[in-house]
C-alpha cells in the first residue's frame, strides 16, 4: 500500500482545488528513535506537511526546505522535501517552557524561510518571512495571498513569463549581471543589453538563457 502521496483534486463546478497529502510511512520513519514531546511532534508534523505541499509543487530535481527559527521553547524546526517526496525534518527545543500551549507560543517571535534548491546546479532561491501570524499555516497563507495581490497588479504576460521562468530555471528567474556576464547561465551579454538592465527602465532578458537581468 502506498503510504506517502500527494493527490491533486479539483471540483470544477465549485471552483475548489487543492491537494490531499498523506505521509504515514515517511512520517513514522522521521519520528523513529526521536523522543519528541507531543506538542513538538505536532508542530513538526504541521511544518513537514506544509513543506511537502510546497515541495510537491516543484518540478524537476528540486528540494524545498522550510526552516523556522523561534525565540520560544522551540528554537528551530527544519523540514526538507524533494520532488520525489523524500522528506526529512527535525526540531530543536528546550524542555523548560514546554507545556500545553499553542503553536504561536511554542515558537515565540522569529522568522520563517523557504529555500528552493536546484539539485543539479546547486543554485538556491530563498525567501524570508517574519513570523507574525497565529500559526505557520496562517502565515504561509498570508504570504500566498500577498503574492496573489501583488500578482494581480503585474502585467499578466510578464507574470506568466516570470512563472514559466521560475519553474524552468528552478527558482532563479531573476539574476544579476556582473561584468557583462549573466549570473544565471554564466554567458556574456552584449553591452547594449547590460546597459539596459542597469538602467532598469524596462524588463531585460538574458540573450542566452532568457532570465530577467538586473
Ligand atoms: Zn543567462
Amino acid at each position: 500500500m502506498q503510504t506517502d502521496y500527494v493527490q491533486r483534486f479539483l471540483f470544477e463546478e465549485l471552483d475548489i482545488r487543492g491537494r490531499l497529502l498523506c505521509l504515514t510511512g515517511a512520517w513514522q520513519r522521521m519520528l523513529d528513535g526521536r523522543d519528541y514531546p507531543e506538542d513538538v511532534a505536532s508542530l513538526l508534523g504541521h511544518t513537514t506537511a506544509l513543506n511537502t505541499l510546497l515541495g510537491a509543487n516543484q518540478k524537476g530535481a528540486g528540494r524545498v526546505t522550510l526552516q523556522v527559527q523561534g525565540s520560544g521553547p522551540v528554537r528551530l524546526l527544519v523540514a526538507d522535501c524533494t520532488a520525489e517526496l523524500r522528506i526529512r525534518g527535525m526540531a530543536h527545543f528546550r524542555k523548560e517552557g514546554l507545556r500545553k500551549t499553542n503553536e504561536r507560543n511554542l515558537l515565540g517571535d522569529g522568522r520563517l524561510s523557504v529555500t528552493l534548491e536546484d539539485l543539479q546546479s546547486g543554485r538556491f532561491y530563498q525567501s524570508l518571512v517574519p513570523l507574525e501570524g497565529e500559526t505557520l499555516e496562517q502565515r504561509l497563507r498570508e504570504t500566498a495571498v500577498e503574492r496573489e495581490t501583488l500578482a494581480a497588479t503585474i502585467d499578466p504576460d510578464l507574470l506568466s513569463r516570470y512563472q514559466r521562468l521560475f519553474t524552468s530555471k528552478n527558482g532563479t528567474p531573476i539574476v544579476p549581471v556582473e561584468h557583462e556576464v549573466c549570473m544565471g547561465c554564466h554567458m556574456k551579454n552584449t553591452t547594449t543589453t547590460v546597459h539596459k538592465a542597469k538602467l532598469a527602465r524596462e524588463i531585460v532578458y538574458c540573450e542566452q538563457c532568457g532570465r530577467i537581468l538586473y
